[in-house]
Protein backbone atom coordinates (compact mmCIF):
# COMPACT_ATOMS: atom_id res chain seq x y z
CA UNK A 1 0.00 0.00 0.00
CA UNK A 2 1.56 3.17 -0.68
CA UNK A 3 1.67 6.07 1.39
CA UNK A 4 -0.20 9.39 1.14
CA UNK A 5 1.34 12.57 2.19
CA UNK A 6 -0.25 15.76 3.42
CA UNK A 7 -0.21 18.80 5.36
CA UNK A 8 -2.92 17.97 7.24
CA UNK A 9 -5.33 15.44 8.32
CA UNK A 10 -8.37 16.43 9.50
CA UNK A 11 -10.83 13.43 11.51
CA UNK A 12 -14.10 14.28 10.97
CA UNK A 13 -16.35 16.13 8.38
CA UNK A 14 -18.65 18.52 11.06
CA UNK A 15 -18.52 22.05 12.35
CA UNK A 16 -15.11 22.14 13.47
CA UNK A 17 -13.41 19.79 10.88
CA UNK A 18 -14.77 21.25 7.90
CA UNK A 19 -14.49 24.99 8.82
CA UNK A 20 -10.76 24.39 10.23
CA UNK A 21 -9.99 22.04 6.67
CA UNK A 22 -11.74 24.87 4.51
CA UNK A 23 -9.51 27.66 5.73
CA UNK A 24 -6.14 25.73 5.80
CA UNK A 25 -6.48 24.38 2.30
CA UNK A 26 -7.00 28.14 1.25
CA UNK A 27 -4.06 28.88 3.30
CA UNK A 28 -2.03 26.62 0.82
CA UNK A 29 -1.96 23.48 2.60
CA UNK A 30 -2.38 19.94 1.54
CA UNK A 31 -5.07 19.16 3.67
CA UNK A 32 -7.51 15.27 3.62
CA UNK A 33 -10.27 14.66 5.85
CA UNK A 34 -12.36 11.69 7.02
CA UNK A 35 -15.84 11.45 7.99
CA UNK A 36 -16.89 7.88 8.99
CA UNK A 37 -20.97 9.00 8.58
CA UNK A 38 -22.56 12.36 6.93
CA UNK A 39 -20.13 15.63 5.68
CA UNK A 40 -21.62 18.43 8.63
CA UNK A 41 -21.39 16.37 11.21
CA UNK A 42 -24.01 16.76 14.35
CA UNK A 43 -24.93 20.26 14.20
CA UNK A 44 -26.24 19.44 10.47
CA UNK A 45 -27.26 15.51 10.21
CA UNK A 46 -28.87 14.72 13.79
CA UNK A 47 -28.55 18.19 15.78
CA UNK A 48 -29.08 21.80 16.21
CA UNK A 49 -30.69 22.15 11.99
CA UNK A 50 -32.63 19.20 11.85
CA UNK A 51 -33.97 19.93 16.03
CA UNK A 52 -34.77 23.61 14.61
CA UNK A 53 -36.99 21.82 11.78
CA UNK A 54 -38.87 20.10 14.44
CA UNK A 55 -39.26 23.27 16.69
CA UNK A 56 -40.66 25.36 13.84
CA UNK A 57 -42.92 22.22 12.91
CA UNK A 58 -44.43 22.82 16.72
CA UNK A 59 -44.83 26.12 16.70
CA UNK A 60 -47.27 25.89 13.84
CA UNK A 61 -49.85 23.93 16.52
CA UNK A 62 -48.74 27.27 18.49
CA UNK A 63 -50.06 29.31 15.75
CA UNK A 64 -53.26 27.20 14.97
CA UNK A 65 -54.07 27.68 18.56
CA UNK A 66 -53.44 31.58 18.40
CA UNK A 67 -54.86 32.74 15.79
CA UNK A 68 -58.85 32.58 16.65
CA UNK A 69 -58.53 35.71 19.28
CA UNK A 70 -57.69 37.38 16.11
CA UNK A 71 -60.31 36.33 14.04
CA UNK A 72 -58.51 33.06 12.55
CA UNK A 73 -60.16 29.50 11.98
CA UNK A 74 -58.79 27.65 10.20
CA UNK A 75 -61.00 23.96 9.84
CA UNK A 76 -59.33 20.56 9.56
CA UNK A 77 -55.75 21.39 9.75
CA UNK A 78 -53.75 18.26 10.34
CA UNK A 79 -50.10 17.49 11.10
CA UNK A 80 -48.25 14.18 9.00
CA UNK A 81 -45.43 13.26 10.83
CA UNK A 82 -44.15 11.53 7.61
CA UNK A 83 -44.19 14.40 5.64
CA UNK A 84 -42.31 16.77 8.12
CA UNK A 85 -39.60 14.14 8.04
CA UNK A 86 -39.66 13.41 4.47
CA UNK A 87 -38.50 16.97 3.86
CA UNK A 88 -36.18 17.34 7.17
CA UNK A 89 -34.01 14.54 5.41
CA UNK A 90 -34.19 16.25 1.95
CA UNK A 91 -32.74 19.37 3.15
CA UNK A 92 -30.26 17.52 5.71
CA UNK A 93 -29.13 15.77 2.38
CA UNK A 94 -28.94 19.15 0.37
CA UNK A 95 -27.01 20.70 3.02
CA UNK A 96 -24.56 17.22 3.50
CA UNK A 97 -23.76 17.98 0.02
CA UNK A 98 -23.23 21.58 0.41
CA UNK A 99 -20.64 20.78 2.94
CA UNK A 100 -18.99 18.25 1.01
CA UNK A 101 -19.03 20.44 -2.43
CA UNK A 102 -17.71 23.50 -0.52
CA UNK A 103 -14.68 21.48 0.86
CA UNK A 104 -14.01 20.22 -2.39
CA UNK A 105 -14.09 23.35 -4.07
CA UNK A 106 -11.38 24.63 -1.14
CA UNK A 107 -9.26 21.56 -2.12
CA UNK A 108 -10.08 19.79 0.72
CA UNK A 109 -9.60 16.05 -0.15
CA UNK A 110 -12.52 14.07 1.63
CA UNK A 111 -12.69 10.33 2.25
CA UNK A 112 -15.28 8.21 3.63
CA UNK A 113 -14.32 6.22 6.18
CA UNK A 114 -13.46 5.78 9.60
CA UNK A 115 -9.74 7.07 10.78
CA UNK A 116 -7.38 6.29 13.50
CA UNK A 117 -4.52 7.79 14.89
CA UNK A 118 -1.10 5.54 14.87
CA UNK A 119 1.19 8.04 15.84
CA UNK A 120 2.04 11.74 15.85
CA UNK A 121 1.64 11.97 12.34
CA UNK A 122 0.33 8.80 11.10
CA UNK A 123 -3.56 7.87 10.34
CA UNK A 124 -5.28 4.75 9.11
CA UNK A 125 -8.20 4.68 7.04
CA UNK A 126 -10.24 1.83 8.28
CA UNK A 127 -12.13 1.66 4.99
CA UNK A 128 -8.79 0.97 2.61
CA UNK A 129 -6.06 -0.14 5.33
CA UNK A 130 -4.66 3.03 3.75
CA UNK A 131 -1.94 4.98 6.07
CA UNK A 132 -1.50 8.82 5.47
CA UNK A 133 1.53 10.31 6.71
CA UNK A 134 0.38 14.12 7.94
CA UNK A 135 2.50 16.92 9.03
CA UNK A 136 -0.63 17.85 11.48
CA UNK A 137 -3.26 16.40 12.52
CA UNK A 138 -6.65 17.81 13.39
CA UNK A 139 -9.56 15.57 15.72
CA UNK A 140 -12.54 17.03 15.33
CA UNK A 141 -14.30 13.55 16.02
CA UNK A 142 -17.33 15.61 18.31
CA UNK A 143 -19.45 13.70 20.26
CA UNK A 144 -22.02 11.17 21.19
CA UNK A 145 -25.38 10.65 23.66
CA UNK A 146 -24.40 8.85 26.75
CA UNK A 147 -26.78 5.92 27.65
CA UNK A 148 -26.29 6.58 31.20
CA UNK A 149 -26.48 3.25 33.78
CA UNK A 150 -27.07 0.22 32.18
CA UNK A 151 -30.70 -0.48 33.69
CA UNK A 152 -33.01 -3.59 32.94
CA UNK A 153 -34.32 -2.40 29.24
CA UNK A 154 -32.63 0.74 28.37
CA UNK A 155 -31.89 -0.98 24.34
CA UNK A 156 -35.85 0.00 24.42
CA UNK A 157 -35.45 3.08 24.47
CA UNK A 158 -33.83 6.22 22.03
CA UNK A 159 -31.21 8.80 22.21
CA UNK A 160 -31.99 12.11 19.46
CA UNK A 161 -30.15 10.75 16.98
CA UNK A 162 -33.19 8.40 16.42
CA UNK A 163 -35.32 10.84 17.25
CA UNK A 164 -34.38 12.46 13.90
CA UNK A 165 -36.03 9.37 12.01
CA UNK A 166 -38.74 7.76 14.21
CA UNK A 167 -41.48 6.20 11.76
CA UNK A 168 -44.45 7.77 13.77
CA UNK A 169 -44.59 10.33 15.85
CA UNK A 170 -45.14 8.64 19.43
CA UNK A 171 -48.31 9.67 21.27
CA UNK A 172 -46.50 9.65 24.76
CA UNK A 173 -42.78 9.96 25.42
CA UNK A 174 -40.67 9.97 28.65
CA UNK A 175 -37.48 12.02 28.06
CA UNK A 176 -35.37 11.93 30.77
CA UNK A 177 -33.10 14.87 31.42
CA UNK A 178 -32.87 18.33 32.29
CA UNK A 179 -30.83 19.68 29.73
CA UNK A 180 -30.83 21.65 26.38
CA UNK A 181 -31.34 18.58 25.01
CA UNK A 182 -33.98 16.94 27.01
CA UNK A 183 -36.06 20.47 27.50
CA UNK A 184 -35.62 20.89 23.86
CA UNK A 185 -37.49 17.67 22.80
CA UNK A 186 -39.99 17.37 25.98
CA UNK A 187 -41.12 21.19 24.34
CA UNK A 188 -41.26 20.12 20.33
CA UNK A 189 -42.98 17.31 21.53
CA UNK A 190 -45.67 18.46 23.64
CA UNK A 191 -46.07 21.41 20.82
CA UNK A 192 -46.97 18.80 18.05
CA UNK A 193 -49.48 17.06 20.32
CA UNK A 194 -47.76 14.44 22.44
CA UNK A 195 -48.09 14.07 26.47
CA UNK A 196 -44.82 14.35 27.66
CA UNK A 197 -43.31 13.44 30.62
CA UNK A 198 -39.63 14.92 31.57
CA UNK A 199 -38.03 13.04 34.58
CA UNK A 200 -34.49 14.58 35.96
CA UNK A 201 -32.36 13.62 38.47
CA UNK A 202 -32.02 17.59 39.70
CA UNK A 203 -35.03 19.79 41.24
CA UNK A 204 -34.82 22.22 38.46
CA UNK A 205 -34.03 22.19 34.60
CA UNK A 206 -30.51 23.74 33.16
CA UNK A 207 -28.02 23.35 35.20
CA UNK A 208 -25.90 26.10 35.22
CA UNK A 209 -28.33 28.61 33.69
CA UNK A 210 -29.63 31.61 35.66
CA UNK A 211 -31.59 30.52 38.83
CA UNK A 212 -34.91 32.58 37.70
CA UNK A 213 -34.21 31.03 34.48
CA UNK A 214 -34.86 28.10 35.38
CA UNK A 215 -37.60 28.66 37.47
CA UNK A 216 -39.24 30.34 34.74
CA UNK A 217 -39.30 28.33 32.26
CA UNK A 218 -39.87 25.11 34.25
CA UNK A 219 -43.12 26.44 35.65
CA UNK A 220 -43.89 27.93 31.27
CA UNK A 221 -42.75 24.06 30.40
CA UNK A 222 -46.03 22.80 33.14
CA UNK A 223 -48.01 25.40 32.30
CA UNK A 224 -47.63 24.18 28.99
CA UNK A 225 -48.80 20.40 30.00
CA UNK A 226 -45.34 18.82 30.15
CA UNK A 227 -45.53 16.43 33.62
CA UNK A 228 -42.40 17.64 35.26
CA UNK A 229 -41.43 14.73 37.70
CA UNK A 230 -37.87 15.61 39.65
CA UNK A 231 -35.66 14.21 41.33
CA UNK A 232 -35.85 10.61 39.69
CA UNK A 233 -34.04 8.76 37.65
CA UNK A 234 -35.01 5.61 35.68
CA UNK A 235 -35.05 2.72 36.73
CA UNK A 236 -36.23 -0.42 34.34
CA UNK A 237 -38.22 -0.62 30.79
CA UNK A 238 -40.18 -3.31 30.19
CA UNK A 239 -42.50 -3.37 26.81
CA UNK A 240 -45.96 -4.07 27.49
CA UNK A 241 -48.89 -4.55 25.28
CA UNK A 242 -49.64 -1.31 24.64
CA UNK A 243 -46.55 0.40 24.87
CA UNK A 244 -43.06 0.57 27.01
CA UNK A 245 -43.71 1.15 31.00
CA UNK A 246 -40.86 3.32 33.14
CA UNK A 247 -40.13 2.40 36.36
CA UNK A 248 -38.67 5.60 38.47
CA UNK A 249 -36.28 5.53 41.30
CA UNK A 250 -39.24 6.45 43.27
CA UNK A 251 -41.46 3.89 42.44
CA UNK A 252 -43.73 5.34 39.89
CA UNK A 253 -44.48 4.05 37.07
CA UNK A 254 -45.08 5.56 33.62
CA UNK A 255 -46.27 4.08 30.55
CA UNK A 256 -45.35 5.62 27.32
CA UNK A 257 -44.45 5.41 24.40
CA UNK A 258 -41.58 6.60 23.71
CA UNK A 259 -38.56 6.93 26.21
CA UNK A 260 -36.06 9.37 24.93
CA UNK A 261 -32.40 9.56 26.82
CA UNK A 262 -31.26 13.37 27.12
CA UNK A 263 -28.80 12.90 29.72
CA UNK A 264 -25.55 14.03 28.24
CA UNK A 265 -22.39 13.35 25.44
CA UNK A 266 -19.68 12.04 25.55
CA UNK A 267 -16.75 12.93 23.25
CA UNK A 268 -15.66 10.82 20.48
CA UNK A 269 -12.44 9.41 21.63
CA UNK A 270 -13.03 5.44 21.84
CA UNK A 271 -10.72 3.58 19.28
CA UNK A 272 -9.38 6.09 17.83
CA UNK A 273 -6.00 5.69 18.61
CA UNK A 274 -5.23 8.84 20.68
CA UNK A 275 -3.55 7.07 24.42
CA UNK A 276 -1.53 4.90 21.54
CA UNK A 277 0.13 8.18 20.03
CA UNK A 278 1.01 9.69 23.50
CA UNK A 279 -2.02 12.31 23.52
CA UNK A 280 -3.74 13.30 26.98
CA UNK A 281 -7.26 12.37 27.49
CA UNK A 282 -9.39 14.48 30.59
CA UNK A 283 -11.43 11.97 32.96
CA UNK A 284 -14.34 12.17 30.48
CA UNK A 285 -12.29 11.02 27.54
CA UNK A 286 -12.09 14.61 26.52
CA UNK A 287 -9.22 15.57 24.73
CA UNK A 288 -6.91 18.05 26.76
CA UNK A 289 -5.95 21.10 24.49
CA UNK A 290 -4.38 24.14 25.32
CA UNK A 291 -5.72 27.77 24.43
CA UNK A 292 -4.34 27.06 20.42
CA UNK A 293 -6.12 24.11 20.47
CA UNK A 294 -3.02 22.03 20.78
CA UNK A 295 -2.77 18.07 22.65
CA UNK A 296 0.69 17.75 24.29
CA UNK A 297 1.76 15.85 20.95
CA UNK A 298 2.81 18.56 19.38
CA UNK A 299 1.71 17.78 15.66
CA UNK A 300 -1.65 17.07 17.22
CA UNK A 301 -4.50 19.60 17.59
CA UNK A 302 -7.87 18.99 18.32
CA UNK A 303 -11.09 21.63 18.06
CA UNK A 304 -15.16 20.99 19.03
CA UNK A 305 -16.92 18.52 21.16
CA UNK A 306 -14.10 15.92 21.33
CA UNK A 307 -12.22 18.64 23.63
CA UNK A 308 -15.50 19.60 26.27
CA UNK A 309 -14.71 23.14 25.76
CA UNK A 310 -18.38 24.96 25.22
CA UNK A 311 -20.11 22.33 23.10
CA UNK A 312 -22.06 24.46 20.47
CA UNK A 313 -21.59 24.95 16.65
CA UNK A 314 -20.27 28.42 16.39
CA UNK A 315 -17.57 27.67 19.01
CA UNK A 316 -16.49 24.33 16.97
CA UNK A 317 -16.30 26.39 13.51
CA UNK A 318 -14.28 29.37 15.15
CA UNK A 319 -11.85 26.92 16.93
CA UNK A 320 -11.47 25.11 13.72
CA UNK A 321 -10.63 28.65 11.92
CA UNK A 322 -8.63 29.78 14.91
CA UNK A 323 -6.47 26.56 14.78
CA UNK A 324 -6.16 26.71 10.30
CA UNK A 325 -4.76 30.25 10.97
CA UNK A 326 -2.96 30.07 13.32
CA UNK A 327 -0.60 26.84 11.78
CA UNK A 328 -1.18 27.35 8.14
CA UNK A 329 -1.87 31.04 7.80
CA UNK A 330 0.88 32.92 9.79
CA UNK A 331 -1.74 34.51 11.69
CA UNK A 332 -2.31 33.55 15.24
CA UNK A 333 -5.13 33.68 17.23
CA UNK A 334 -7.59 32.41 19.86
CA UNK A 335 -11.37 31.82 20.47
CA UNK A 336 -12.09 33.68 23.92
CA UNK A 337 -14.73 31.55 25.55
CA UNK A 338 -15.61 33.61 28.07
CA UNK A 339 -18.66 35.79 26.60
CA UNK A 340 -20.13 33.09 24.14
CA UNK A 341 -24.40 33.58 23.96
CA UNK A 342 -26.31 30.80 23.75
CA UNK A 343 -30.19 30.14 23.04
CA UNK A 344 -31.98 26.98 24.40
CA UNK A 345 -34.63 26.31 21.38
CA UNK A 346 -37.48 25.12 24.47
CA UNK A 347 -41.09 26.74 24.41
CA UNK A 348 -40.93 28.95 25.16
CA UNK A 349 -37.16 29.94 24.29
CA UNK A 350 -34.00 30.93 26.65
CA UNK A 351 -31.50 33.45 25.35
CA UNK A 352 -28.47 33.98 27.56
CA UNK A 353 -24.87 35.51 27.61
CA UNK A 354 -23.00 36.57 30.15
CA UNK A 355 -22.72 36.20 34.36
CA UNK A 356 -25.35 34.46 35.72
CA UNK A 357 -26.60 36.02 38.77
CA UNK A 358 -24.97 33.14 41.32
CA UNK A 359 -21.82 33.01 39.06
CA UNK A 360 -21.48 36.96 39.37
CA UNK A 361 -22.12 37.20 43.13
CA UNK A 362 -19.69 34.34 43.41
CA UNK A 363 -16.92 36.38 42.27
CA UNK A 364 -17.83 38.54 44.81
CA UNK A 365 -19.35 41.02 42.64
CA UNK A 366 -21.64 43.68 44.31
CA UNK A 367 -24.85 43.22 42.25
CA UNK A 368 -27.55 45.45 41.27
CA UNK A 369 -30.77 43.46 39.71
CA UNK A 370 -33.14 44.28 37.12
CA UNK A 371 -35.73 41.95 35.78
CA UNK A 372 -39.53 41.92 34.77
CA UNK A 373 -41.91 39.13 34.12
CA UNK A 374 -44.60 40.08 31.32
CA UNK A 375 -47.18 38.90 29.16
CA UNK A 376 -46.35 39.02 25.81
CA UNK A 377 -48.68 41.11 23.70
CA UNK A 378 -49.73 38.36 21.08
CA UNK A 379 -50.86 36.70 24.13
CA UNK A 380 -53.41 38.97 24.92
CA UNK A 381 -55.75 38.23 22.15
CA UNK A 382 -54.67 34.98 21.60
CA UNK A 383 -55.54 34.14 25.47
CA UNK A 384 -52.55 31.77 25.51
CA UNK A 385 -51.38 31.67 29.05
CA UNK A 386 -47.51 32.27 29.40
CA UNK A 387 -45.30 34.95 30.60
CA UNK A 388 -42.20 36.05 29.44
CA UNK A 389 -38.77 37.02 31.89
CA UNK A 390 -36.03 39.60 30.78
CA UNK A 391 -32.77 39.90 33.59
CA UNK A 392 -30.20 42.28 33.67
CA UNK A 393 -27.29 41.28 35.31
CA UNK A 394 -25.05 44.93 36.26
CA UNK A 395 -22.01 45.44 38.67
CA UNK A 396 -22.12 47.86 41.09
CA UNK A 397 -19.83 50.88 40.64
CA UNK A 398 -18.44 50.00 37.04
CA UNK A 399 -22.34 49.64 36.40
CA UNK A 400 -21.26 46.94 33.41
CA UNK A 401 -24.37 44.93 32.35
CA UNK A 402 -22.50 41.20 33.23
CA UNK A 403 -25.32 39.13 31.90
CA UNK A 404 -28.48 39.59 29.70
CA UNK A 405 -30.92 36.71 30.45
CA UNK A 406 -34.56 36.30 28.62
CA UNK A 407 -37.31 33.89 28.56
CA UNK A 408 -39.70 34.01 26.07
CA UNK A 409 -40.99 34.24 21.76
CA UNK A 410 -37.39 35.27 19.94
CA UNK A 411 -35.15 34.82 22.86
CA UNK A 412 -32.41 33.62 20.93
CA UNK A 413 -32.75 36.44 18.19
CA UNK A 414 -32.51 39.06 20.76
CA UNK A 415 -30.07 37.38 23.17
CA UNK A 416 -27.45 37.71 19.62
CA UNK A 417 -27.63 41.40 19.68
CA UNK A 418 -27.36 41.68 23.30
CA UNK A 419 -24.24 39.93 23.37
CA UNK A 420 -22.81 42.84 21.13
CA UNK A 421 -23.49 44.66 23.48
CA UNK A 422 -21.78 42.99 26.38
CA UNK A 423 -19.00 42.20 24.14
CA UNK A 424 -17.89 46.07 23.70
CA UNK A 425 -18.79 46.66 27.66
CA UNK A 426 -21.96 48.50 27.67
CA UNK A 427 -23.34 49.29 30.77
CA UNK A 428 -26.38 50.23 32.32
CA UNK A 429 -26.44 53.52 31.34
CA UNK A 430 -25.91 52.50 27.60
CA UNK A 431 -28.89 50.56 27.75
CA UNK A 432 -30.88 53.46 29.29
CA UNK A 433 -29.43 55.71 26.48
CA UNK A 434 -30.61 53.51 23.54
CA UNK A 435 -34.38 54.23 22.58
CA UNK A 436 -36.70 51.72 22.50
CA UNK A 437 -38.43 50.02 19.52
CA UNK A 438 -41.81 50.05 20.11
CA UNK A 439 -44.05 47.93 20.74
CA UNK A 440 -41.45 44.20 20.87
CA UNK A 441 -40.36 42.21 23.82
CA UNK A 442 -36.87 43.46 22.84
CA UNK A 443 -38.10 47.32 24.88
CA UNK A 444 -37.78 45.73 27.91
CA UNK A 445 -34.21 45.59 27.72
CA UNK A 446 -33.86 49.13 27.91
CA UNK A 447 -36.67 50.31 29.98
CA UNK A 448 -35.99 47.98 32.84
CA UNK A 449 -35.47 51.47 35.49
CA UNK A 450 -36.36 50.05 38.90
CA UNK A 451 -34.02 48.13 40.16
CA UNK A 452 -35.36 44.50 41.50
CA UNK A 453 -32.72 44.52 44.45
P1 LIG B 1 -19.47 17.12 15.05
O1 LIG B 1 -20.29 18.11 14.36
O2 LIG B 1 -20.15 16.11 15.90
O3 LIG B 1 -18.61 16.37 13.93
C1 LIG B 1 -17.80 15.27 14.21
C2 LIG B 1 -17.77 14.36 13.00
O4 LIG B 1 -16.71 13.42 13.15
C3 LIG B 1 -19.04 13.55 12.82
O5 LIG B 1 -19.57 13.77 11.54
C4 LIG B 1 -18.58 12.10 13.01
O6 LIG B 1 -19.29 11.19 12.19
C5 LIG B 1 -17.12 12.18 12.62
N1 LIG B 1 -16.25 11.16 13.21
C6 LIG B 1 -16.17 10.79 14.49
N2 LIG B 1 -15.17 9.90 14.67
C7 LIG B 1 -14.61 9.71 13.45
C8 LIG B 1 -13.52 8.93 13.00
N3 LIG B 1 -12.79 8.18 13.82
N4 LIG B 1 -13.23 8.95 11.68
C9 LIG B 1 -13.96 9.72 10.81
N5 LIG B 1 -14.98 10.49 11.20
C10 LIG B 1 -15.30 10.50 12.51
N6 LIG B 1 -25.26 23.59 18.99
C11 LIG B 1 -25.65 24.86 18.76
O7 LIG B 1 -24.81 25.76 18.72
N7 LIG B 1 -26.98 25.16 18.57
C12 LIG B 1 -27.95 24.22 18.59
O8 LIG B 1 -29.13 24.53 18.41
C13 LIG B 1 -27.56 22.88 18.82
N8 LIG B 1 -28.49 21.90 18.83
C14 LIG B 1 -28.09 20.61 19.03
C15 LIG B 1 -29.07 19.62 19.04
C16 LIG B 1 -28.72 18.31 19.23
C17 LIG B 1 -29.79 17.24 19.25
C18 LIG B 1 -27.36 17.96 19.42
C19 LIG B 1 -26.95 16.52 19.62
C20 LIG B 1 -26.37 18.93 19.43
C21 LIG B 1 -26.74 20.26 19.22
N9 LIG B 1 -25.79 21.29 19.22
C22 LIG B 1 -26.18 22.59 19.02
C23 LIG B 1 -24.36 21.01 19.46
C24 LIG B 1 -23.59 20.95 18.12
O9 LIG B 1 -24.21 20.03 17.26
C25 LIG B 1 -22.14 20.54 18.38
O10 LIG B 1 -21.57 21.41 19.33
C26 LIG B 1 -21.31 20.61 17.09
O11 LIG B 1 -21.85 19.79 16.09
C27 LIG B 1 -19.86 20.18 17.38
O12 LIG B 1 -19.10 20.19 16.20
P2 LIG B 1 -17.81 19.25 16.07
O13 LIG B 1 -17.16 19.63 14.80
O14 LIG B 1 -17.04 19.30 17.31
O15 LIG B 1 -18.39 17.77 15.97
P1 LIG C 1 -26.49 18.55 29.00
O1 LIG C 1 -25.15 18.38 29.56
O2 LIG C 1 -26.96 19.89 28.59
O3 LIG C 1 -27.57 17.96 30.02
C1 LIG C 1 -27.47 16.66 30.51
C2 LIG C 1 -28.62 16.41 31.46
O4 LIG C 1 -28.63 15.03 31.81
C3 LIG C 1 -28.52 17.19 32.75
O5 LIG C 1 -29.82 17.56 33.13
C4 LIG C 1 -27.94 16.17 33.73
O6 LIG C 1 -28.39 16.36 35.05
C5 LIG C 1 -28.57 14.90 33.21
N1 LIG C 1 -27.78 13.71 33.52
C6 LIG C 1 -26.48 13.49 33.27
N2 LIG C 1 -26.13 12.25 33.64
C7 LIG C 1 -27.25 11.67 34.13
C8 LIG C 1 -27.51 10.38 34.67
N3 LIG C 1 -26.58 9.46 34.78
N4 LIG C 1 -28.77 10.14 35.09
C9 LIG C 1 -29.73 11.07 34.99
N5 LIG C 1 -29.54 12.29 34.48
C10 LIG C 1 -28.30 12.60 34.05
O7 LIG C 1 -26.54 17.52 27.80
P2 LIG C 1 -27.48 17.35 26.55
O8 LIG C 1 -27.40 15.92 26.21
O9 LIG C 1 -28.82 17.95 26.78
O10 LIG C 1 -26.76 18.23 25.43
C11 LIG C 1 -25.36 18.10 25.19
C12 LIG C 1 -24.77 19.41 24.78
O11 LIG C 1 -25.09 19.69 23.42
C13 LIG C 1 -25.29 20.62 25.55
O12 LIG C 1 -24.67 20.78 26.78
C14 LIG C 1 -24.97 21.73 24.60
O13 LIG C 1 -23.64 22.12 24.75
C15 LIG C 1 -25.19 21.09 23.24
N6 LIG C 1 -26.53 21.44 22.74
C16 LIG C 1 -26.80 22.75 22.45
C17 LIG C 1 -28.04 23.12 22.03
C18 LIG C 1 -28.31 24.56 21.74
O14 LIG C 1 -27.37 25.31 21.57
N7 LIG C 1 -29.57 24.99 21.66
C19 LIG C 1 -29.13 22.16 21.86
C20 LIG C 1 -28.74 20.81 22.18
C21 LIG C 1 -27.49 20.48 22.61
P3 LIG C 1 -27.66 17.36 36.07
O15 LIG C 1 -28.14 18.71 35.75
O16 LIG C 1 -28.15 16.85 37.38
O17 LIG C 1 -26.19 17.19 35.86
Amino acid sequence: MTETEVDLFVIGGGSGGVRAGRIAARHGAKVMMAEEYRMGGTCVIRGCVPKKLFVYAGRFAHDLEDMAGFGWSVADARFDWPTLIANKDKEIARLESIYRTNAEAAGVTIVNSRAVVEGPNTVRLLATGEVVKARYILVATGAKPTLGPDIPGRELAITSNEAFHLKALPRRVLVQGGGYIAVEFAGLFRALGCEVTLVQRAEVILRGFDEEVRSHLATEMERSGIRMLCGRTLSSITLTDTGKAVRLSDGTEVEVDEVLLAIGRLPNTGGLGLEGAGVDLDAAGAVKVDAQSRTNVPSIYAVGDVTNRVNLTPVAIREGHAFADSVFGGTPWTVDHSLIATAVFSEPEVGTVGLTEEAARKQGRALDIYSTSFRPLKATLSGRQTRSFMKLVVEQGSEKVLGVHIVGPDAGEMIQLAAVALGLGATKADFDRTVAVHPTAAEELVTMRTKTR
